[in-house]
C-alpha cells in the first residue's frame, strides 16, 4: 500500500482562507477587526521565524498584528505587567507569549496571567480543565489542527483506535483529550511504555509526538493506519548540509500506511493556520458574536 499523503500545506491554506472570510465579515457587519498580539522575549533564531511568519499570516487574514520584543533579561514584573496590558487592550484578542521563555521567568505563572479568553495556545490551567472536562475551550494550536486533517481524513473518528507517542502538555496530551472527545478509544504511549511497536500496531491512529527523529517504523504500523506526524526535527544529511524529518520514518510508514502527513507539510502549517482559527474565535466569543463552524474542536 501507498499512503494517501495528508497535505497539511493545502488544508492550513484552506483554513486561513476560511478565517478570512469571516475577518472581512466581521468587519464589513460589526465594524470589529480581530487582534493578536504576540510577545517574545530574547533573541532565540528559531522563535524568532516562528513569531515574523504569524505576524506575517495574521495581516494577510485581515487581523491587526502587535508584536512586543523583550529584552532576554526583562523582570518576571515587567513582562507580567505587559500581559496584563493585553489583558486589558479591547483591540487584543488573541495573546500569545512564545516559548520557551529565559530559565529566570516562571512560565507557568506567566501563561496562568493571561485572560484565558485571549489564550489563543490554549496553554491557561482554566482552558487545560475545560479540554479535560469536555467544555468548551481555547484548544492548542498543534492538536487543534492535528485533529483537522484527521476528521477531514476520516469523517467521524468515533471507535476508532488512537496511539498518542508523547504525553507533553503542549501536544500529546490534549491530543488525547481532543481523540477522547470524538469517542476513540486512546492509548497514551511515553518513553516508560514497553513494547512501543506491539502498542502502535494496535492503531488504526497513530500521532507521533515523540520528539526524536524518525522514531515510528513502518513496520510498527497497522497496514491502512492514519500516521500524523507531529514531529519537527532538523538532521544531517549525508551529503552534507541538513533537512526537516518527522518522529515517524516517513518512507518505511508511507509504504504501510493508508494515510500520513508530511514533514516539512504536514502538522507544521497547520500550527499557524489555527492559531489564526483560535484568534477568531476568541475575538467571536468576546464579542457575544456566533463563532466560525468548523475551526474549534
Ligand atoms: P516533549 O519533548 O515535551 O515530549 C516528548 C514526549 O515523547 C514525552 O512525553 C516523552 O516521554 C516521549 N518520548 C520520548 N522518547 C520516547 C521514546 N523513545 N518512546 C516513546 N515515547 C518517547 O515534546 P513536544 O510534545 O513538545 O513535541 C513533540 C514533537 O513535536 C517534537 O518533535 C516537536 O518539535 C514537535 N512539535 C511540532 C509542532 C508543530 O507545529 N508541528 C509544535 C510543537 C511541537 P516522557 O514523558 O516519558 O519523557
Amino acid at each position: 500500500m501507498t499512503a494517501t499523503v495528508i497535505d497539511g500545506k493545502a488544508f492550513a491554506a484552506k483554513v486561513r482562507g476560511q478565517v478570512g472570510e469571516h475577518v472581512a465579515k466581521l468587519k464589513e457587519e460589526h465594524g470589529i477587526t480581530p487582534g493578536l498580539a504576540v510577545v517574545l522575549v530574547g533573541e532565540d533564531p528559531a522563535s524568532q521565524v516562528y513569531v515574523k511568519s504569524k505576524g506575517k499570516m495574521t495581516v494577510e487574514v485581515g487581523m491587526k498584528s502587535v508584536e512586543h520584543r523583550m529584552d532576554e533579561t526583562v523582570s518576571e514584573a515587567d513582562l507580567l505587567a505587559m500581559v496584563q496590558k493585553l489583558n486589558d487592550d479591547p483591540t487584543i484578542h488573541g495573546i500569545l507569549v512564545q516559548l520557551p521563555l529565559p530559565g529566570h521567568l516562571n512560565s507557568d505563572l506567566v501563561i496562568n496571567s493571561i485572560d484565558p479568553a485571549k489564550d489563543v495556545d490554549g496553554f491557561h490551567i482554566s482552558n487545560v480543565g475545560l479540554l479535560g472536562t469536555g467544555q468548551k475551550s481555547m484548544v492548542p494550536c498543534t492538536p487543534l489542527g492535528s485533529l483537522m486533517m484527521l476528521r477531514d481524513h476520516h469523517g467521524s473518528l468515533s471507535g476508532l483506535n488512537a496511539v498518542v507517542i508523547g504525553r507533553s502538555n503542549i501536544v500529546g496530551k490534549p491530543m488525547a483529550q481532543l481523540l477522547l472527545g470524538d469517542s476513540c478509544t486512546v492509548t497514551i504511549a511515553h518513553s516508560r511504555t514497553k513494547d512501543l511497536p506491539s502498542v502502535v500496531r494496535q492503531a488504526d491512529i497513530v500521532v507521533a509526538a515523540v520528539g526524536r527523529p524518525q522514531t515510528v517504523l513502518g513496520d510498527w504500523i497497522k497496514p491502512g493506519a492514519t500516521v500524523i506526524d507531529v514531529g519537527i526535527n532538523r538532521i544531517d544529511k549525508p551529503e552534507g548540509g541538513t533537512r526537516l524529518v518527522g518522529d515517524a520514518d516517513y518512507e518505511s510508514c508511507a509504504a504501510v500506511a493508508g494515510a500520513i502527513t508530511p514533514v516539512p507539510g504536514g502538522v507544521g502549517p497547520m500550527t499557524i493556520a489555527c492559531l489564526l482559527a483560535n484568534t477568531l474565535t476568541a475575538c467571536c466569543r468576546s464579542n457575544g458574536l456566533t463563532e466560525p463552524e468548523g475551526l474549534t474542536a
